[in-house]
């Protein structure tokens, strides 16, 4: 029996980049149980068979693929076999991406441009591969994981504010484009929540900088994946072009 009785996302098809953990692996999770199928990408095939385990439980059904999501080729690679299949999604939920710490002045330009062509340019490939689909069916959700970093910065980390700062103005200039086409694009910005990316940070973390977040916490992949199915759902109809933040107090616009 679905453990969300309501079933939300019945009919859906949700495409979750990067679902074989932390944020990805949530959304995929809340996703499922809320009646969408799910098609979860993970970048080894190790990793697409643990989704496709998880994800087919007795509560949700779906896949997990292997994708790069910073090779457009792999992308349209996919669309095309999932259009094939008549599994074109009506939720796209773009959330792959990696950091690195540097100072500017020591990052290098191979490590420039693997944030840029993992956390931005597959945005932009995944959604001019997803986006024509949702255009035939005048109906559509998409949402892009940017970072509170993407509005704060943050030292050690101008590629990566770079390429989530870019995603808002993608978001919002999409968002101008396919509205009338009954399509939704909306960017969720997390503040620091806990899976794999911020495990080091975390047991590094001073008082002072925990201190930082008035609700005195980090975020769960829930907190996160919970806004997602929000936006995601018929509640979230009439939002598009919006960041939302889900940072427990850390930054407020
Ligand atoms: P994790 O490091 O826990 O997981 C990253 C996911 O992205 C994995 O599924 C990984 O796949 C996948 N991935 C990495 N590179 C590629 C690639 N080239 N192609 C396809 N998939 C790829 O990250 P989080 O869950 O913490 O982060 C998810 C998103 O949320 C990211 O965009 C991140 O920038 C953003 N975010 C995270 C915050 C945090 O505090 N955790 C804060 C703000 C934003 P695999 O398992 O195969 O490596």
């Amino acid at each position: 029996m679905n453990s969300h009785s309501d079933n939300i996302l019945k009919n859906e098809i949700t495409l979750v980049t990067g679902a074989s953990r932390g944020i990805g692996a949530g959304i995929a999770k809340l996703f499922g149980e809320s009646g969408s199928y799910i098609i979860g990408t993970a970048t080894t095939q190790e990793g697409a068979d643990a989704i496709t385990q998880r994800v087919n439980n007795g509560v949700s059904k779906g896949e997990g693929v292997v994708l790069d999501v910073s090779n457009s080729e792999d992308v349209n690679r996919i669309i095309k076999e999932m259009k094939e299949r008549d599994l074109l999604p009506s939720i796209l939920i773009n959330n792959a991406g990696i950091s690195l710490e540097s100072l500017l002045m020591r990052i290098k330009d191979d490590d420039w441009k693997k944030i840029i062509d993992t956390n931005l340019s597959s945005a932009f490939y995944l959604c001019k591969a997803a986006v024509s689909g949702m255009m035939k069916n005048r109906k559509g959700r998409i949402i892009n994981i940017g970072s509170v970093v993407g509005s704060i910065g943050a030292i050690g980390n101008a590629h990566y504010s770079a390429s989530k700062a870019a995603l808002l103005g993608f978001t919002k200039s999409l968002a101008l484009e396919v509205g009338s086409r009954g399509i939704t694009v909306n960017n969720i910005a997390p503040g620091y929540i806990t899976t794999d990316m911020t495990k080091d940070i975390k047991s590094e973390l001073s008082e002072a900088l925990m201190n930082k977040i008035p609700m005195n916490r980090f975020g769960s992949p829930e907190d996160v994946a919970k806004v997602a199915l929000f936006l995601a759902s018929e509640s979230g109809s009439y939002i598009t072009g919006q960041t939302i933040h889900v940072n427990g107090g850390m930054h407020m616009e």
